[in-house]
């Protein structure tokens, strides 16, 4: 008698994962105002929140910084996909910068929402994590109107001022699943809660978490490639875990896939956050394949051709990409 073979270690690979339609823009304008005005180019803030993209980038002489008070009087400055508030954007005109500003059109949409629900005197609810650069961006545009909701056990401690003038927006990033369950609680709080026009949660972020649900109850491990402050590549460990995956983790490159997480593991998810380059990804394929996980199989669930222009600031200033 033989022995039974072992099953098949195989490896499912999410996609869509990886880049966004915003972060390619948002990186792109880094590298084109590089190209055009030459080094050093400040930044305000992670471009996005990727740890290699930021290095890249700064060795080609972008110049990261936290707030525009670092960046010289009259220099030029790069606002990140995130978001920036008005107050920002005030600092750096009374210190003569010239702006290039990469915030994401989606994020710029949130924005836009604030403003409009401020206008109308709501109380607005902005479901995201307190803290996240994109969620004082958003907040900023209307500090005496916005509070911050960083989770459904939160809900308990909103306070308003009238509770039938209320209105939820949210992180462009966040899981989709936990977000309706804080706007399930606090539509019990307040039965008139007002929805946002359109979904604030972006297309990316819903796209890569629907393709890691899909793959996830099939897998014994799942790597998440993404750096530990990004907030959509956080969401899809949870995410992966909430579908069914034994185990799952998140690494900023293959170097810190560990031996221990393999043990009885046949099958292994790969996914990627919204800004990692595909590189990283490939990286850890190659360290799966070496451990006997070579054959790769796509999990697709969606298509993205989305692409935006590049910031207004750069438009004209060079030939397009080709
Ligand atoms: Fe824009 Fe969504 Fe990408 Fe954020 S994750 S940059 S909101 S497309």
């Amino acid at each position: 008698t033989t022995a039974p073979e072992a099953p098949a270690r195989r490896v499912l690979l999410a996609a869509p994962r990886g880049y966004c339609a915003g972060v390619d823009r948002a990186v792109i304008a880094v590298e084109k105002a590089l190209e055009h005005y030459g080094a050093p180019v400040y930044v305000r803030k992670e471009i996005v929140h990727n740890k290699h993209v930021v290095e890249t980038l700064a060795d080609r002489g972008a110049i990261f910084v936290d707030e525009t008070d670092e960046v010289p009087e009259g220099a030029r400055v790069v606002f990140s996909a995130h978001g920036v508030s008005p107050a920002v954007k005030e600092a750096a005109a009374a210190r003569n910068l010239d702006t290039i500003d990469a915030t994401c059109p989606l994020v710029t949409k949130v924005h836009k929402e604030a403003v409009r629900f401020a206008r109308d005197d709501f109380d607005i609810l902005l479901i995201g994590h307190e803290g996240h650069e994109e969620v004082e961006g958003t907040a900023g545009e209307a500090p005496d109107h916005v509070q911050v909701v960083d989770s459904p056990d939160a809900v308990e401690d909103v306070v308003v001022r009238d509770p039938s003038k209320v209105v939820w927006i949210s992180q462009t990033t966040l899981s989709v699943d936990e977000t309706m369950e804080t706007v399930r609680r606090l539509r019990e709080k307040f039965p008139t809660l007002q929805d946002p026009p359109s979904d604030d949660i972006c297309y990316a972020t819903q796209n890569r978490q629907v393709a890691v649900k899909k793959l996830a109850p099939e897998c014994d491990l799942v790597i998440v490639v993404g750096s530990a402050n990004s907030s959509n590549s956080v969401r899809l460990v949870e995410v992966a875990l909430g579908a069914g995956a034994r185990t799952s983790y998140r690494v900023d490159r293959a170097a810190e896939i560990e031996d221990a997480w393999f043990d009885g593991v046949t099958t292994v998810g790969v996914t990627s956050g919204a800004s990692v380059p595909e590189i990283l990804v490939d990286d850890v394929l190659r360290q799966l394949a070496e451990r006997g996980y070579a054959d790769v199989q796509e999990v697709r669930t969606a298509t993205e051709d989305l692409m935006f222009s590049l910031p207004r600031e750069l438009r004209g200033t060079m030939p397009p990409r080709e």
